[in-house]
């Protein structure tokens, strides 16, 4: 089946089912094709192809000079009231040196790490299979707003994908049901619909980066950063679906032979991240996956970023959230 076969048939899927979804995906699977050069090389990723995952082993550590400043700047901003200090709805209770030891060594295992069980492996193997194909066919900005239902529609109507097995959806459900403390990871469930989607009337396609943000706040502070900092600072992550958290939850524990505590120190359990409800990344053009490490932090748009009073890192270094250092996701008023 070719592109074109493809979209006709998720037209056909949504008169059959009703719900417009597959001609909303149909419409704008025909706006990805005109994605730009520019985006598919500041992502570092090409479309249609499953993209690699980072592959920093060990924390790099931050150097004094850079930690100096952050701390000064949040100190300022938090006694200015200009960004409020994170609220979560329990306490840390850990040994605050076992925890910072984790976050810094955010790749490495911990004994104390949870783990996919050995009876659910095929399970969990499963369902990322699925979702690496739903990946392939829908492509990289389509698949932000995939909502579960979309997923499953989808891979009911489309052979090479496959149906969900009744196992694999309870398993799904069971993995969003988890409380992700038990992972090590404290913050707030921020979605508890597992079949919840993106309202997409509410989100806004940002030109040239493949990304969408959630209208209001989130638009006007990016707007907002671009006009001070310049077109060199580029939106790398926007809002993201359950189907897309689970994708990167998955490929991420994958990667680390099951291991479920050390997704979570990276990437936030399904139902649990701020992408959900407005925070985004922000990286330079050109740098490519050094976005997403802690080499981001000399780059100019980093040192630029600091300098901004209205801006607030979500994951600092000392989080409470059992996050690893984040200097390029910005926290927005309305997840904060
Ligand atoms: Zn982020």
């Amino acid at each position: 089946m070719n592109r074109r076969q493809f979209i006709i048939f998720l037209a056909m899927v949504g008169l059959r089912s009703g719900t417009g979804t597959a001609d909303v995906l149909a419409k704008n699977l025909i706006e990805d094709k005109n994605i730009s050069k520019r985006t598919r090389i500041v992502d570092g990723q090409q479309r249609y192809k499953v993209p690699s995952i980072d592959s920093e082993v060990d924390a790099c550590p931050v150097p004094p000079d850079i930690q100096a400043i952050i701390r000064e700047k949040e100190k300022n901003k938090a006694s200015r009231s200009s960004c409020l200090a994170p609220l979560l709805d329990r306490p840390v209770k850990v040994r605050a040196k076992e925890y910072q030891a984790k976050m810094r060594l955010f790749n490495k295992p911990h004994p104390e790490d949870l783990y996919v069980l050995p009876d659910q492996r095929p399970l969990f193997k499963s369902c990322l299979k699925r979702f690496n194909r739903i990946y392939r066919i829908v492509g990289h900005t389509n698949f932000y707003l995939l909502s579960m239902d979309d997923a499953l529609k989808l891979a009911r109507g489309y052979t090479r994908v496959g149906r969900f097995t009744t196992r694999e959806i309870e398993y799904l459900e069971s993995v969003f049901d988890q409380d992700a403390a038990a992972y090590g990871f404290y913050g707030k469930k921020l979605i508890t619909n597992f079949t919840g989607r993106q309202d997409r009337s509410k989100v806004a396609k940002i030109r040239g980066t493949g990304n969408y943000l959630i209208k209001g706040s989130p638009v006007t502070l990016y707007k907002r950063l671009r006009e001070d900092i310049g077109t060199r600072a580029i939106l790398t992550s926007g809002v993201r679906g359950i189907v897309k958290q689970f994708h990167l939850f998955f490929r991420k524990v994958n990667a680390n032979r099951g291991n479920l505590s050390l997704a979570s120190r990276s990437i936030a359990p399904p139902g649990y991240s701020y992408h959900g409800i407005g925070d985004f990344d922000v990286g330079q053009v050109g740098l490519g996956g050094d976005n997403f490490t802690v080499r981001f932090i000399r780059s100019r748009v980093f040192k630029e970023l600091l300098g901004l009073d209205y801006i607030c890192l979500r994951y600092t270094e000392d989080n409470p959230y059992g996050v690893r250092f984040e200097p390029w996701h910005v926290m927005t008023r309305l997840s904060g």
